[in-house]
């Protein structure tokens, strides 16, 4: 079997490659070089930390023990049909598909869970979006999540044509 990181791992070099980065920023906004906002770095820092830390690749392996689902808590026995769906370092380890699979599943989640709320709780008002999510906000959301991922994809020796190669393989 490959050697690959342990959760602990994954954990250790993304925190690493963040606080070179947040180094690196704070560095060049000094010398003007880029300007990144307060509000841009709280997003890509909470979408950063939610990669990181609950929306890992490993979550493929929900079905057993997994340190991302442990961070869950009672919740984790909620990525068990995930870990079931994908095989471990499969389309969930893919470098564009991959970290999308993790996202709509949250979706399907919440969705399920105010769709059950409606039926249960008649006449219940559920909050909406104030606005449509702008690029401002969407932008570092994306670009923290999907650099977290791909940092683990990384670190696992996956490369950027895993999917691909997968595919043509079969
Ligand atoms: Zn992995």
């Amino acid at each position: 079997m490959a050697r690959v990181p342990s959760g602990r791992v994954h954990n250790l070099i993304n925190i690493a490659a963040y606080s070179v980065l947040a180094a690196a920023t704070l560095v060049a906004s000094r010398l003007e070089a880029v300007v990144v906002t307060p509000a841009q770095g709280l997003w890509f820092t909470l979408a950063y930390a939610a990669g990181t830390f609950l929306l890992s690749p490993d979550l493929d392996l929900a079905e057993g023990r997994v340190d991302s689902k442990r961070h869950w808590g009672v919740l984790g026995v909620l990525w068990v049909p995930y870990g079931m769906l994908f095989s471990h370092r499969g389309w969930s380890h893919t470098w564009l598909v991959g970290p999308l699979t993790r996202l709509l599943y949250v979706a399907l989640i919440v969705a399920l869970v105010l769709g059950l709320l409606t039926y249960l709780v008649p006449g219940l008002t559920l909050p909406t979006l104030p606005e449509p999510l702008s690029w401002k906000v969407a932008a570092p959301l994306l670009v923290g999540y999907y650099l977290s991922q791909w940092l683990h994809l990384i670190a696992d020796g996956v490369r950027p044509d895993h999917g691909a190669r997968r595919v043509r393989r079969k």
